[in-house]
């Protein structure tokens, strides 16, 4: 009965705005069949997806892995049973995505050897983690470690870590995140552009030269535990098949407490080699160490799915042209050999994406009305691998990427209840913000700056991949402010999640968690969609933004 009120109350307010100004912008675009289908975003309809989803019987959802597939094809049997156009490969709804799965073997061996000195076997999981990118089942490298910083070549910041050196045959030791300001126009002051993140990082080092790269880990640089690099590091992990870009044999991370061995092995000081770092007259530094590795790796060719769905428009124009709705729903899979409980479920991340993203498709195929844009909804493999399927999906998009009006993705969406916030990072950067402000507005929710722009979030989810084939796109996700508690609370309910559940088994369904605020977050991304899909023009980035040139490439008018 409550939620009933709440739901009317949302629609009347709608309603309101619109009766009260008929030239109100937006609200033209809520013909009463949205209305009506948007009241039917119903919570408890969310929840049971998430139960499904994040069940043991689906084993973590592993990419590639059976509870994967399952999950795939259940996520496709809603697509079928909303009567939705399948938008996959082959008039299917799966669009197979060819990966190679590697893991890697026990005999591998990571050893630093000092030109003076008795070599130093690192420890697998607790004092290193490693991949061999190249896709062979065995590699070999005795190679000099240089240390090279941040390993970033920014020519926009007028950063350049290489000076030119030739790192041909190295192996790269470098930090994690970027040079640290305060100064918006140096890498975005406080937040993290690409160049912190460890992708770009890998993929510069292969563009060198270099055969391999191992990033120093530090909590507070890297903005999460050791924890979760050795788990999205352990086990198999999955690539998008070799397209013949160079690629690095040894991809590593070691710990903090193992890089402070290696640069005492060579005579210095860890704490001096980062603060060296921070100085644009920084240069490679050349360590009397070598790292000798033999990588022995399981290969493994496979598909795995992205499955996607579309809803044709209305408008005989327009209907080529879309909005899209992306969530991903792999996980971490399982640790057979892992003692106590080794599947990782995944429940908040992101049986809860993927279970907003089934309901907004339902309430958009039930609706007696259709928007004038297609809709496509894309639940997409491969996230926790490293933005796979986003990255294949946004390679061979079901509608060209300058139709696409706009990518709305959910990712993690916790049940705590009721926002009073919504956090839409990135949609600031389009010129979709305007509107994004009006209807937050709207829903009573205070629009949330990233808390922590310093964390890189906007690099780390699926929209990115969708940005960087010009899409404009971004997360739908509450802020930290809930009904009945202090935005402490929920900052409270984050550290928590992030410290002991984040990517860890405990990610679990609860049967007393509270999905009101995965409907809420719903129904905004339900209106947000349906006038993205209503707009007279494309939405596009803002002019400079750094994919504003990938947008032009797309064709986008
Ligand atoms: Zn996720």
């Amino acid at each position: 009965m409550r939620k009933n009120l709440v739901l009317l109350s949302i629609i009347l307010l709608i309603c309101g705005v619109w009766a009260q100004n008929s030239s109100h912008p937006m609200a033209v675009h809520f013909p009463p069949a949205a209305i009506a289908a948007f009241q039917k975003i119903d919570a408890e309809r969310i929840r049971a997806h998430v139960r499904f989803l994040s069940h043991d019987l689906l084993e973590g959802r592993g990419t590639g892995q059976r509870g994967g597939d399952i999950a795939a094809e259940y996520i496709a049997t809603q697509f079928a049973l909303d009567g939705l156009k399948p938008a996959g490969d082959n008039g299917t709804y799966m669009q197979k995505v060819p990966m190679v799965g590697i893991t890697s073997a026990p005999e591998s061996t990571f050893a630093l050897v000092p030109s003076k000195g008795s070599a130093r076997e690192l420890k697998p999981l607790s004092e290193y983690v490693a991949y061999d990118e190249t896709q062979q089942t065995d590699s070999t490298v005795n190679a000099e470690i240089v240390y090279v910083g941040y390993g970033v070549e920014a020519p926009e910041y007028h950063w350049d870590d290489y000076k030119g050196v030739d790192v041909k045959g190295k192996v790269l030791l470098m930090l994690v995140n970027e040079p640290t300001s305060e100064d918006p126009k140096f890498f975005k002051g406080k937040a993290l552009t690409y160049y912190g993140r460890w992708v770009y990082k890998y993929e510069q080092a292969a563009r060198k030269g270099a055969v391999g790269a191992i990033l120093i880990h530090q909590t507070e640089m890297a903005s999460y535990p050791w924890e979760v690099v050795r788990n999205s590091n352990s086990g198999e992990k999955s690539y998008l098949k070799l397209d013949g870009s160079p690629k690095l044999k040894v991809a590593a991370w070691i710990h903090l407490d193992a890089a402070r061995e290696l640069a005492s092995m060579s005579g210095l000081d860890i704490g001096k080699l980062m603060a060296d770092a921070r100085s644009k007259d920084f240069r490679p530094v050349p360590l009397p160490v070598k790292l000798q590795a033999h990588m022995v790796n399981k290969v493994r060719p496979f598909e795995s799915n992205n499955v996607i769905a579309m809803l044709p428009g209305s408008d005989a124009k327009l209907k080529s042209e879309a909005v899209m709705y992306s969530a991903h729903y792999d996980h971490l899979g399982m640790r057979p050999d892992m003692p106590g409980d080794n599947i990782y479920n995944g429940a908040d991340d992101n049986a809860t994406g993927c279970g907003i993203l089934m309901e907004v498709a339902h309430a958009y195929a039930d609706a007696a009305q259709k928007p004038r844009r297609s809709i496509l909804f894309a639940s997409v493999t491969a996230e926790e691998q490293g933005l796979l399927g986003s990255e294949y999906l946004g390679k061979h998009p079901p509608v060209p990427a300058g139709k696409i009006t706009l990518d709305l993705n959910y990712d993690d969406v916790p049940p705590l209840g009721s926002p009073e916030e919504v956090e839409v990072s990135g949609s600031e950067r389009t010129t979709f913000y305007p509107t994004v402000q009006a209807l937050a507005e709207e829903f009573r929710l205070a629009i949330r700056p990233d808390s922590r722009p310093e964390a890189g979030h906007y690099y780390r989810s699926d929209h990115f991949s969708l940005a960087r084939v010009g899409i404009p796109a971004f997360s739908i996700n509450a802020g930290v402010k809930y009904k009945g508690h202090d935005a402490a609370w929920g900052m409270q309910q984050a550290n928590e999640f992030t410290e002991k559940h984040y990517h860890q088994p405990s990610d679990e369904y609860h049967p007393e968690s509270d999905f009101t605020g995965d409907a809420v977050m719903a129904r905004f991304g339900f209106a947000l969609g349906w006038e993205a899909a209503s707009t007279p023009k494309l939405i596009g980035w803002q002019k400079g933004d750094e994919f504003e040139p990938a947008r032009i490439k797309s064709g986008a008018k």
